[in-house]
């Protein structure tokens, strides 16, 4: 693929933001990647172009009736200044799933990796390299075609933009308060729950901002058709270690395939860990916390990479797990995925992609 490279002059470019308060989302960069997709002509005017608007219609589908995905992975300086990616196949065959799922045009795996190889490199100025921070890469795909009515839309635009992002434990880790909701669900079996589609976020602000009110980090998700078994917590996957097994709910159509989720699993499976994908009740888990047996509970996702939990609030009765502090486990895997990201440490997989 050739990408049409419209450039700022140097002269124009954006002064880079203080790299100790980047916080998240909030700086962009210069540039962004953009390409078409119509009917007839498929893919098509594939670009680095300044950052800025979109001119989008009224009409176009996407603000009517939410055809969005997005992916989301991050560029990762290393003491060798090498700029590395992790996995980022892995995002280019899941934003093809979701797209499937929402009836919208596929992308070439190796088209995807390009552009966001293209663009990172055009804006490697914007890479920070103070520890634990990184550029993070949205990649996303909206139905632009002006139509009133229920079918897919017949014109799309894919885009990728960059923010640099702090680090997400500048003070270290701080395990997380989660809040069990029975009241509200994510998704459901037959749903759009393992869509990186933009409405299941929409969808889950009102449980959210009820559990922040109340005191909570976070959300813990329940399956939709019995309020019973364990989903997902936030917009992160869900692990807990109970005795010695590491625990992860099965991906049963509702649940988001995380990256992440998947690299813990062969990360433990290789240090000789069992681990189980299986459905697991949130009775199971607090019977196991009560009992002693639940040694750690962790969220895990690109942003945060390991999230611990350390209580589990549920019908008015709180649950601590590990007296409220991060296990061994999580900072080992913390740890380890880390230093494959930033090359310090062998990487074993094969997971990491260079940008040069
Ligand atoms: C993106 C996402 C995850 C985590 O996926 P990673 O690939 O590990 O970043 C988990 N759950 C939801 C709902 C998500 O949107």
């Amino acid at each position: 693929m050739e990408i049409e490279k419209l450039l700022k002059d140097k002269g124009n470019l954006k002064p880079l933001p203080d790299e100790n308060n980047l916080g998240f989302g909030i700086h962009f960069t210069d540039h962004m990647f953009k390409m078409d997709y119509s009917e007839d002509q498929g893919w098509h005017g594939p670009r680095i172009m300044p950052y800025g608007d979109f001119h989008l219609d009224p009409a176009a589908v996407v603000l009517h009736y939410g055809q969005a995905i997005f992916e989301g992975l991050k560029a990762y300086k290393g003491r060798d200044q090498k700029i590395r990616l992790f996995r980022p196949r892995e995002n280019a065959k899941r934003l093809n799933r979701s797209a499937w799922r929402m009836c919208m045009p596929e992308m070439d795996e190796d088209k995807f990796i390009q552009a966001i190889k293209e663009l990172v490199k055009v804006e490697a100025r914007w890479v920070p390299s103070l520890k634990g921070t990184s550029l993070y890469i949205r990649p996303f795909i909206i139905a632009s075609e002006p139509f009133l009515g229920v079918r897919p839309a017949k014109e799309y635009i894919f885009s990728i933009i960059l923010t640099p992002v702090g680090a997400y434990y500048s003070e270290g880790f701080n395990p997380v308060k989660i809040f069990v909701t029975d009241k509200f669900v994510r998704a459901a079996k037959g749903g759009v729950g393992e869509a990186k589609t933009a409405g299941n976020y929409a969808a889950s602000l009102m449980a959210s901002e009820e559990a922040k009110k109340l005191g909570f980090t976070q959300v813990l998700w329940l399956d939709a058709a019995q309020r019973k078994y364990v989903e997902e917590v936030g917009t992160m996957n869900i692990f807990f270690l109970i005795d010695d097994t590491l625990v992860t709910p099965a991906l049963s159509g509702s649940i988001l395939p995380g990256i992440t989720r998947d690299s813990v699993l062969a990360l433990a499976r290789k240090w000789g860990i069992r681990a189980e994908e299986r459905p697991i009740s949130i009775d199971e888990v607090l019977e196991s916390a009560e009992s002693g047996r639940l040694k750690e509970c962790f969220g895990t996702g690109t942003a945060a990479v390991i999230s611990p939990v350390g209580s589990l609030y549920y019908k008015g009765k709180s649950f601590e797990v590990n007296g409220g502090k991060t296990g061994e486990l999580a900072q080992r895997l913390f740890d380890e995925i880390t230093g494959i990201q930033y090359g310090d440490r062998e990487d074993p997989f094969g997971w990491i992609e260079f940008v040069e």
